[in-house]
C-alpha cells in the first residue's frame, strides 16, 4: 500500500510549496512587525509531523480491498503520511489546523486512479457503500473545498476517500489547426506547460498557485491567473470535458459556440467536485510568446489607476496580458525593502503593472497602444525594473506567509469583483469590515482581473495573532463576507465556494438559485457521496 505519486507529496504538509524554499523572516522585519502590529512569537510553537492527530480509519478493510481491485493496491493508500497530506487545503485557518497538529478532517483513505474507467468505477462502488468521495487535484482549495462532511444532515458515511487525480496526467493530444489540446486533470500547471511548450503552446494561466494547483481544480475552482486580461480566465480556456459522475459519464463541447440549448460545460466549471469528476479538458492553447516584457507606472492613488485600467479594458484595441494594480498600502509594503519598512510612507502614490507577451511586434504595438492610455491617464512610467520584480517574485508570496504565521502573525487574503461603477464602494466596504473587526491590521488591495464591465478586488490582511487565532480570522472573514454580499459583490471571483463561502453563495443566488443546484445534484449523485458539505446551499 505504499506509492510516491500522489498529487500533494512534494507540498510541505504544514504550509506552502517546497520545504527546501522556505525562508525565515529576517531579524529586522520581525522586530518591524513587533512594533508595527504588535506581533509576538506564538505561546506553543507549530506541531511536528509525529505529533498530528487524526482519525482511525473507518473504511472497512472489505472497502478497502474492493478499490484496490480497481486501481491496483499501490494506487490505494491508508497510512498516516498520505491522510495527513490530503487534510484540507491551503486556506490560513487550515495551515493553522494543521500547525496546531489538528488532522480530524483526514480522509481514511487516499484513491489514485489512473484512467477515467477507473474514476467512474470507483464512484459507482462509493455510491453503493455510501462512501464520500473528494476529488483532490493540488490540494490548494482555500475556500474549505477540500473537507467532506462525514455526518449530521449532510453526512452519515461510512468514509471518506480522497480521489488524488495525480495518476492522470497526461497530453492525450495536440489539435494544432484548432488551436485545442485535450490534457488530463491531474497535471500541475508546470507540467502541463512543459508539455504544451514541446508543441510551442501555452496555456497562459499563471495563477499564484501555479506551481501546485492542477488543471482539473482550475477547471473546477473557476480560477483566474495573473495573465487574464491577455489569456483570458481558466474557464474561458475550457473548449470541452469530460466528466464522469456516479450516474454516468457527459463528453462535452463539440463546437466553440452552439446555439444547442444551455451550454452544460457552465455545470460543471465552477462545481467543485459536487456533481462530478472531471476526467479531461479540451483547453483553448496560444503560440508561446516569443517576448515577455514587464514595466511599472505609477498612479497618484487608487482611484486614478482603476480609472487607467477601465480605459485599457474598455478600449477597441487588446489590453496588456497582466495587467495589476496596487492600492497605496500594497504599493508602500511592496516598495519598502524589509528594513525601512515603516519609513516609506503613504505618498509613493499606487504601483501599476503591466506586462506584454507575444510576438516581437505585436508586443510593442500593444505596449504603445497601453503607454499612451496610461499617459493620458495620469500614469508616470517606471521602466521595467518594478515589472520584472513583480514577474520574478510572482509565486514567493505564499512562503512567506509560513514564516508570517510562525512569528506570530495572522494573514490571509481574499477577494471579490463587480461592475467598474460599484467598485469604489466594495473597496471601502471590504476595507472598513475588516478594520473594524481586527483592530488595527494592514489591510492591503489590488486589482488583477480587469473586464470591460468590472474587475475584481483581491485584499491581503495582515494582524497580530490573537490566542485565539481560528476566531480573530472567522470574525474577520464573517465581516467581509457580509460586507461584500451588502455592497453588491460577488462572494468569489476565482478562489470559489467551498465550505467556507456557502452562506454567502447562498444569499448570493437565492432560494430558487440554490434549489436549481440541488436538483442537479440529485440527478447527478443521488447518493450525495461527491464532495459533500460544498457549495450548495
Ligand atoms: C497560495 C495560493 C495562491 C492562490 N492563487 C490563486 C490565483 O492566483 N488564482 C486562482 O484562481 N486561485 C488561486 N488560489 C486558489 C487555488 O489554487 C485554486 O482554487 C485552484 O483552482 C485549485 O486547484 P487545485 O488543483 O489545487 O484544486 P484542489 O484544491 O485540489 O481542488 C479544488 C476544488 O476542486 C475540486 N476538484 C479538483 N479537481 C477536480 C476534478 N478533476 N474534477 C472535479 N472536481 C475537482 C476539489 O474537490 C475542490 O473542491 C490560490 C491558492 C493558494 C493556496
Amino acid at each position: 500500500m505504499e506509492s510516491p505519486l500522489t498529487a500533494a507529496e512534494p507540498m510541505l504538509w504544514s504550509g506552502w510549496g517546497d520545504p527546501a524554499k522556505a525562508a525565515e523572516l529576517p531579524a529586522p522585519v520581525r522586530d518591524l512587525l513587533a512594533q508595527l502590529l504588535g506581533v509576538r512569537a506564538p505561546a506553543t510553537p507549530a506541531a511536528t509531523f509525529g505529533e498530528v492527530r487524526l482519525p482511525p480509519v473507518a473504511l472497512p478493510p472489505p472497502l478497502l480491498a474492493a478499490l484496490a481491485a480497481i486501481v491496483g493496491d499501490e494506487h490505494v493508500r491508508a497510512d498516516d503520511d498520505a491522510r495527513i497530506r490530503h487534510t484540507r487545503g491551503k486556506s490560513t485557518p487550515d495551515l493553522l489546523l494543521m500547525r496546531a497538529g489538528d488532522a480530524s478532517d483526514a480522509p481514511d483513505a487516499v484513491v489514485l486512479p489512473g484512467s477515467h474507467d477507473e474514476v467512474a468505477a470507483v464512484l459507482r462502488l462509493c455510491a453503493e457503500h455510501r462512501v464520500a468521495v473528494v476529488p483532490f487535484g493540488g490540494g490548494t482549495s482555500v475556500v474549505g473545498g477540500l473537507v467532506a462532511a462525514r455526518c449530521g444532515s449532510e453526512g452519515g458515511f461510512t468514509g471518506v476517500v480522497a480521489l488524488d487525480l495525480a495518476r492522470l496526467n497526461r497530453l492525450v493530444s495536440v489539435d494544432p489547426v484548432s488551436m485545442i489540446a485535450e490534457l488530463e486533470p491531474g497535471l500541475r500547471a508546470p507540467q502541463a506547460e512543459q508539455l504544451l511548450t514541446a508543441h510551442g503552446l501555452t496555456l497562459g494561466h499563471f495563477p499564484q498557485s501555479y506551481e501546485y494547483a492542477t488543471l482539473g481544480g482550475f477547471a473546477a475552482a473557476r480560477s483566474s491567473g495573473q495573465a487574464s486580461a491577455g489569456y483570458g480566465r481558466f474557464d474561458d480556456m475550457v473548449a470541452g470535458m469530460t466528466v464522469a459522475t456516479p450516474r454516468g459519464t457527459l463528453e462535452i463541447g463539440r463546437a466553440p459556440k452552439s446555439a444547442a440549448g444551455p451550454d452544460l460545460r457552465q455545470v460543471f466549471l465552477g462545481s467543485e467536485g459536487a456533481f462530478g469528476v472531471i476526467t479531461s479538458l479540451r483547453l483553448r492553447v496560444r503560440r508561446a510568446p516569443a517576448v515577455r516584457a514587464y514595466e511599472g507606472w505609477r498612479f497618484a492613488g487608487f482611484a486614478e489607476g482603476a480609472a487607467a485600467m477601465r480605459r485599457l479594458a474598455q478600449q477597441e484595441a487588446p489590453p496588456p496580458t497582466v495587467l495589476r494594480l496596487s492600492d497605496e498600502t500594497e504599493t508602500m509594503v511592496g516598495l519598502a525593502k524589509p528594513t525601512d519598512l515603516g519609513a516609506a510612507g503613504r505618498d509613493s502614490g499606487c504601483l501599476l503593472v503591466a506586462g506584454f507577451e507575444g510576438s516581437t511586434g505585436d508586443v510593442a504595438y500593444r505596449r504603445d497602444l497601453a503607454a499612451a492610455v496610461l499617459v493620458e491617464a495620469g500614469g508616470v512610467h517606471l521602466g521595467p525594473e518594478p515589472g520584472d520584480a513583480w514577474a520574478q517574485g510572482r509565486f514567493s508570496a505564499p512562503y512567506l506567509r509560513d514564516s508570517l504565521l510562525a512569528a506570530g502573525a495572522t494573514v490571509e487574503t481574499l477577494e471579490t469583483a463587480c461592475f467598474w461603477s460599484n467598485l469604489p464602494r466594495l473597496y471601502d466596504a471590504v476595507r472598513l469590515a475588516l478594520l473594524g473587526a481586527l483592530g488595527s491590521p494592514l489591510v492591503m488591495c489590488h486589482i488583477s482581473h480587469v473586464y470591460a464591465t468590472g474587475a475584481s478586488l483581491y485584499f491581503t490582511v495582515v494582524t497580530a495573532q490573537t490566542g485565539d487565532p481560528l476566531g480573530q480570522w472567522a470574525a474577520a472573514k464573517r465581516a467581509a463576507n457580509e460586507a461584500i454580499v451588502q455592497a453588491g459583490g460577488t462572494i468569489s471571483h476565482h478562489h470559489g465556494v467551498g465550505r467556507d463561502h456557502r452562506e454567502a453563495y447562498a444569499a448570493e443566488i437565492g432560494d430558487l438559485g440554490g434549489e436549481i443546484l440541488r436538483g442537479v445534484k440529485e440527478r447527478l449523485d443521488p447518493a450525495g457521496i461527491l464532495n459533500p458539505g460544498v457549495l450548495i446551499p
